[in-house]
This record gives structure tokens, sequence and C-alpha cells, in this order.
């Protein structure tokens, strides 16, 4: 059951530098609709059922039909996601609503430095033989081994 846009919901991200619902989608199956500017999942069968594009969306205007063996037609299921936790929310056919919370961090919110430990992006890098990502010890072992050859 594919995702689908809201589209009286979608405000096309203008404030962003690029839409988060097409930026997240690991299938790339989301475009913006011209001339309407609103998003659009373009090959249904190939959506992953990931709720990504849901859980990225800052209107909420992305939805998943829930596949039968998650909520059973015509249910809907729904994640929000805070800084901490993410719950989801179960609306089923009668109405009846359940909701399950859980902790999506186990540090500090911004206290990870993902470029910690590797090689600073300088334009000294271009006309290195060190790669991008490579820690810094990794580097150094292998221009040490190049120049001992
Ligand atoms: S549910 Fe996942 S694969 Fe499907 S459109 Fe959304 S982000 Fe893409
Ligand atoms: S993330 Fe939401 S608001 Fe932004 S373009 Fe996608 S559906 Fe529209």
């Amino acid at each position: 059951m594919p995702a689908y846009v809201d589209i009286a919901s979608c405000d096309s991200c203008h404030d962003r530098h690029e839409p988060e619902c097409v930026r997240i989608c690991p299938a790339d199956i989301i475009k913006l609709d011209r001339p309407s500017g609103k998003a659009e999942v373009t090959e249904l069968d190939c959506c992953w059922e990931c709720f990504a594009c849901v859980k990225a969306c800052p209107c909420g205007a992305m939805a998943v039909r829930g596949a039968a063996d998650v909520v059973p037609l015509g249910a809907s299921l729904r994640p929000s996601r805070g800084l901490a936790s993410i719950r989801w929310s179960v609306t089923f056919r009668n109405g009846a609503a359940k909701a399950f919370e859980f902790p999506i961090r186990t540090t500090a919110w911004g206290s990870i430095e993902p470029f910690a430990g590797l090689l600073p992006a300088t334009a000294e890098a271009l006309h290195s033989t060190d790669l991008c990502g490579e820690t810094t010890e990794a580097g150094t072992a292998r221009t040490q081994a190049a120049a001992a050859r």
C-alpha cells in the first residue's frame, strides 16, 4: 500500500532548500508536480512503505495506507516524531485508537559530531591521496606506506 499526499496540506516545503519528502525517500519516487508544486508519489509499485516521508513532512501531508499485516484495511497508522521519541497512533475502523511510543535516541539532541576524527575538507585535500571520510590515522598510515614504496 503506497504512500500518498494530502495535497490540501502540502505547502511544497516552500521555505526549505528541498522538499523533505523528496529528500528523504529511499526509493526516489516523490517529485513535485508541475505546475501545482505539490508533492506526488510517482511510482506507486516502487514504494517501500517505509514511512520516512510521513515522518519527515513538516505539514503532516504524507500518509501511508497501512498494509494488512500492520493495520487492517480502513485503519490508519500515523507516526509523530519528537526530539526524543516517536509515537505511532493507530485508529481502527471501529474508531478505537491505540498509541505506542518508543525512544529514538540514546544521546542528547545535537551532541553527535558526525565528522569528528575524520580528515577536514580543505582545498589542499583535493590534491591529497587521502580519502574523504577516512580517519586521520588511516590516511596517515596509507600516505606513509605509499611514501615508503
Ligand atoms: S513510504 Fe518510503 S518509499 Fe514510500 S514514498 Fe514514502 S519515503 Fe518513499
Ligand atoms: S514534505 Fe510535506 S509539505 Fe513538503 S513537499 Fe513533501 S508533502 Fe509537501
